[in-house]
């Protein structure tokens, strides 16, 4: 399957009650959704995310995922900026940059990544210059160039500060999440690094450190 399209179906379920007196709108709404996966040979373990019609109860596809059990992939976004700005020090950005091949495929498809660098091109003869602007990622070594070399010479540093610009300094900068929720960067990375992974341990190790659980 390819993601460059728009959606796929992959079952269909067409629920067969017409008068629905026994049963409540949650109830239609889930007995539907599960025929839809059955009809794929899918069980709800194979659901990492839920859309559905806006008639939903409660909060709609929130309400419903929390009514059908599903355990959808998910970013706890609680104090995440500073979650993370205490965290810059955590053994897990080492185990992270021990899979990360720093290719720059995340930042590539993210929808909200900007990084770019300028090329100044002149010809030899001297009568012509252009400037022009390319895309870069702040995964390529040069991107932190400054005079002398890279801040950012590691491939820990440089996931880290993926990480950490896209759910935590993203609030100082624009005063909201650098992320949308597409998934985009889980899809396209090479190695299956996982950004709601990440940052789940991290919080997880910061929990454990202070004898929360
Ligand atoms: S899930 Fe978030 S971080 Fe990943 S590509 Fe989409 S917007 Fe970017
Ligand atoms: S796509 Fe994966 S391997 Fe490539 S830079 Fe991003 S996290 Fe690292």
């Amino acid at each position: 399957m390819t993601i460059k399209g728009k959606a796929y179906i992959a079952g269909i379920y067409e629920h067969p009650t017409r008068k629905a007196d026994e049963q409540t709108l949650a109830q239609l709404h889930a007995e539907s959704a599960m025929g839809a996966l059955a009809d794929a040979h899918l069980t709800k373990d194979d659901v990492d995310g839920y859309f559905c019609a806006g008639d939903a109860p409660g909060l709609g596809g929130l309400s419903m995922a929390d009514y059908m059990g599903l355990k959808l992939r998910h970013v706890d976004t609680t104090d995440i900026r500073d979650m993370l700005a205490r965290n810059l020090e955590n053994d897990r950005w080492d185990e992270v940059a021990s899979r990360c091949l720093t290719c720059g495929n995340c930042t590539l498809v993210c929808p909200t990544c900007f990084c770019t660098s300028v090329e100044d091109h002149t010809s030899l003869a001297g009568d012509e210059a252009e400037r022009t602007r390319e895309w870069d990622s702040c995964y390529s070594v040069d991107y932190s160039y400054i005079h002398g070399g890279s801040i950012r010479p590691s491939g820990r540093s440089r996931y880290r500060q993926w990480l950490t610009h896209k759910f935590g300094t993203w609030y100082d900068q624009f005063g909201s999440s650098g992320c949308v929720g597409c998934g985009r960067c889980i899809a396209w990375c090479p190695v299956g690094i996982d950004v709601t992974e990440e940052l789940a341990a991290i919080r997880a190790s910061e929990e454990t450190a202070d004898g929360h659980d």
